[in-house]
């Protein structure tokens, strides 16, 4: 019996899904809030409900043998009542608690030993500022839930105005204030693990953040020793098997200028940081997904090349970008597009371009013109 995977989601990581369960034969049921959501596109029969709706969770997850997800916000209590129902869910509703919900991940990453920023729960305006008082002046503001691309995360310092620093408390949701790491980079360690407990590391990778927002990936980061990338790793590993989480885990680390890592984020399922790998690893991150929430054996996720780039296409001044192509693939046929089939909207991510070989200055550059030409950022 060939199994059929749900996916509670509809977005573009439950598109770039569907090659890897085509080429497996795996089949992917996915739920979607409209018709034209980015995966929805592409599966045979999408199953257009409300994810926020337990009845439709319930109706979705049967036809299904398990269910992963495209995204980390379904509800807790969702989570349970699936699970409580008997619905293999893969990360379980234990393991995702930490990727939905800073104040949580911050907590138990900490009691687990792993480094994190310095960073406390705070209650209004009065904490910010003896928070500030103890760390320089400088902090991160985050909502414990409901932030993503730099949403729900404020820099503040000692002359922010008062109505930004009150805007975290406004969602009625816990706040956490960081110290501002001077990290010298961002990387990220992503590992595979299934039910049983095999686990894979891809290489650790630098990851360049504009406005909050992942712009380009470096895989694997470059000038990183081998000893630091295999601490990164290490940490990858640990958090997954400590958090048992199951499916692709990505943890997004700052690196600081004397080489060691803070946990910033974790992601349980495919992320940004790991697309590069559909065309420079051996296994793409979609395929390791798949294999661990079937709890099959795990893919090679060695690169392929010395070096991969991917940068983002985030929605720019150009609505039609079909006839971009045209010029990007005459000037480098190198560059592999990949579209996300979602409107354009400004700074929204639409796509994405990898780049592989060996010389990385090169790669960059190539990289990052496709991105721009097909933006509409530059014109030749
Ligand atoms: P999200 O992924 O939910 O958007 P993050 O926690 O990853 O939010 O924060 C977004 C970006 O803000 C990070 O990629 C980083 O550039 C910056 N940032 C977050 N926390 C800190 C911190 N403690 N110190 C310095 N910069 C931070």
């Amino acid at each position: 019996m060939w199994p059929v995977v749900g996916i509670v989601g509809g977005g573009q990581l439950a598109r770039m899904t569907y090659p890897a369960a085509l080429e497996l034969g795996v089949r992917l049921s996915v739920l979607a809030a409209h018709p034209d959501d980015s995966a929805a596109q592409v599966a045979r029969d999408p199953v257009v409900a409300d994810e926020k709706a337990l009845d439709d969770l319930e109706a979705f997850a049967k036809a299904c043998d398990v269910v992963t997800f495209d995204h980390e916000h379904v509800a807790q209590e969702h989570l349970r009542a699936l699970e409580a129902a008997g619905v293999p869910l893969r990360p379980g509703s234990d393991a995702l608690l930490y990727a939905q919900d800073k104040v949580e991940m911050r907590a138990r990453l900490s009691a687990l030993g792993i480094p994190c920023p310095s960073h406390r729960i705070v209650a209004g305006p009065g904490g910010v500022a003896s928070f500030l008082r103890e760390h320089g002046g400088q902090a991160v503001l985050k909502t414990a839930r409901g932030g993503y691309d730099g949403k729900g995360v404020w820099l503040v310092d000692d002359v922010t105005p008062a109505e930004v620093v009150a805007e975290p408390f406004r969602a009625g949701v816990p706040v956490l204030a960081e110290e501002r790491v001077a990290f010298r980079r961002e990387v990220a360690a992503m590992v595979a693990r299934s039910p049983h407990g095999q686990a894979v590391a891809y290489p650790v990778v630098e990851s360049v953040q504009r406005d909050g927002v992942c712009a380009e990936v470096i895989a694997p980061a470059p000038e990183m020793p081998e000893e630091r990338a295999v601490e990164a790793q290490r940490i990858a590993l640990t958090v997954a098997a400590e958090l048992d989480v199951v499916g692709i885990l990505a943890v997004e680390m700052f690196e600081t200028t004397e080489g060691d890592f803070l946990v910033n984020e974790l992601a349980m399922r495919p992320h940004n940081s790991g697309h590069w790998t559909i065309d420079g690893a051996v296994t793409s991150q979609f395929e390791n997904h798949l294999r661990a929430v079937l709890d099959l054996p795990l893919g090679e996720p060695q690169a392929r090349a010395p070096y991969t780039v991917m940068v983002n296409i985030l929605g720019g001044d150009l609505p039609e970008i079909y006839p971009a192509y045209r010029h990007v693939m005459a000037r480098d046929p190198g560059v592999k597009v990949h579209w996300y089939g979602k409107s354009v909207r400004r700074g929204r991510k639409v796509g994405h371009v990898t780049a592989y070989g060996d010389d990385l200055e090169s790669l960059r550059e190539r990289a990052w013109h496709a991105a721009e030409y097909i933006r509409g950022d530059i014109d030749e």
